[in-house]
């Protein structure tokens, strides 16, 4: 058995959601954040409302103007995102502890103190919420995965968009996962797609067939046996292997 041991928190459109936290005329509009305003670059983070009108990140901006004409571009200021994420990063751990920074907008939270219950682990998480919102701000909205471990949590984090709250236990694999594309698997690239192709593995439900041999043979390592059973819940820290 593996118990609920890992909390991902995921800030939504994390750039974009500081600069409307800071800038109320911003909110509910489309927003773009990019390094320069120019029409030769390429956002960083857009907002929910850019999003609905197919404006997406790492998009080159005339582009995105051409999707969406009333954008507004705000240049990113790289301090003003790090003091937001010291402030989460406090909040977070006045709730549970934060056992890992995976990014800027990304935390790794442990819920082994308790090996929480599922009712536990979810009043953590909308424990966290409440506290962003009210002592952060309304605009910075996360997504949390709670899951055996930090690949199912981050991937149950991205099931839901944004404001999410996504649990996957032992007992819903695999599941809850079956819809999605290979590439929605962390791990999981372009060039490992390729790879898996290959060897005949083109669907989530064929990836969860495959043996941990197979999966070796894929990954050409160890690497293989441990994607294996991170799928089934088994907690394998990521931080030991350099990664
Ligand atoms: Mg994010």
């Amino acid at each position: 058995m593996h118990p609920l041991r890992t909390l991902a928190v995921d800030f939504n459109s994390f750039f974009a959601s500081c600069e409307q936290q800071e800038q109320p005329a911003l909110r509910g509009r489309p927003v773009a954040v990019v390094p320069v305003v120019a029409d030769t670059t390429c956002t960083i983070s857009v907002s929910y409302a850019a999003k609905a009108r197919g404006v997406r990140a790492e998009m080159g901006v005339g582009e995105a103007r051409l999707r969406c004409p009333e954008l507004t571009l705000v240049e990113a200021r790289p301090e003003v995102y790090i003091a937001y994420h010291r402030r989460l990063r406090e909040v977070i751990e006045a709730c549970i502890h934060v056992s890992e920074i995976k990014s800027i907008d990304e935390m790794e939270c442990d819920l082994t103190a308790t090996f929480a219950p599922r009712e536990k682990a979810e009043r953590v998480a909308r424990d966290i919420k409440a506290r962003v919102r009210r002592e952060v701000g309304p605009c910075l909205t996360s997504s949390i995965g709670i899951a055996p471990n930090w690949l199912l949590a981050k991937m149950a984090s991205d099931l839901q968009k944004p404001d999410g709250l996504v649990v996957i236990e032992e007992q819903d694999l695999p599941a809850r996962l079956l819809g999605l594309k290979l590439q929605d698997f962390l791990g999981i690239g372009e060039r490992m797609e390729a790879r898996l192709r290959a060897h005949g593995i083109d669907t989530p439900a064929r990836l969860y067939a495959a043996t941990k041999a197979e999966l070796r043979g894929v990954w050409g390592g160890v690497e293989g046996e441990r994607m294996f059973c991170r799928l089934r819940g088994e907690h394998i820290p990521f931080h030991c292997e350099g990664n």
